[in-house]
């Protein structure tokens, strides 16, 4: 697993917004919007093109366009459903496909509960929305899922990341094990999870603060 922290000053100002508790629902959504964007900026710079001939109003040039097959964007329910837009704002072409894990608040293990997506991943490029790594478990399962399926690549976006998911992932899915490549491309790493599995000093909880608490 390759991991990538986004250090930039517009990366660090919005989150620090983000975390903080007196900020409202409209707001949390549009920064989270808007930090899924820069992200994304990073998180599609391994992506393939090939080259395309195009007339300027000067002269035939050559270009590139991405390379096919069209990439597949993974939010997972609920959360991540907040960063969808920011990311195909960077990928329109992209098709999105949709997965519900719930954790278990006692034992924070994750279980499947919704999943609409292709059954033949072959050569695709995945990127997986979810605000917080936290300990990986979600995650985990979530790759281990589109790996299974023939992903080529997968990429996980996420704003926080808590060193024990990332250690998680990265056990998982060592970069020396010649499989399919696994990244992960976060704003930030923050310092530990709490004993209710919470990223500190992190945001809360990232589905309550985007939608409201249910
Ligand atoms: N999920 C969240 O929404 N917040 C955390 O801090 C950890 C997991």
């Amino acid at each position: 697993m390759k991991a990538l922290v986004a250090d930039h000053p517009l990366v660090a100002h919005k989150l620090t917004t983000l975390r903080d508790v007196r900020t409202p629902t409209h707001e949390f959504r549009r920064l989270a919007d808007e930090l899924v964007t820069l992200l994304a900026y990073e998180a599609t710079r391994h992506l393939l093109v090939e080259a395309v001939q195009i007339e300027t109003p000067v002269t035939a040039a050559t270009g590139v366009k991405l390379a096919g097959p069209a990439p597949l964007i993974v939010p997972v329910l609920r959360a991540g459903i907040g960063m969808l837009d920011g990311m195909t704002r960077l990928l329109p072409g992209a098709a999105v496909g949709f997965v519900g894990l719930a954790r278990d608040e006692e034992t924070l293990v994750a279980t499947t509960y919704a999943e609409r997506l292709p059954a033949d991943l072959t050569g695709r490029e995945i990127f997986i929305l979810d605000p917080m790594l936290a300990t990986g478990g979600t995650l985990e399962t979530v790759i281990r899922m589109l790996i299974g399926r023939g992903a080529a690549g997968i990429t996980a976006v996420c704003l926080l990341a808590a060193p024990e998911g990332l250690a998680r992932i990265n056990a998982a899915f060592p970069e020396e094990n010649g499989g399919v490549p696994v990244r992960v491309v976060t704003g930030a790493v923050d310092t530990r999870l709490n004993e209710h599995g919470y990223i500190v000093p992190g945001l809360g909880d990232a589905g309550d603060r985007l939608f409201g608490a249910v």
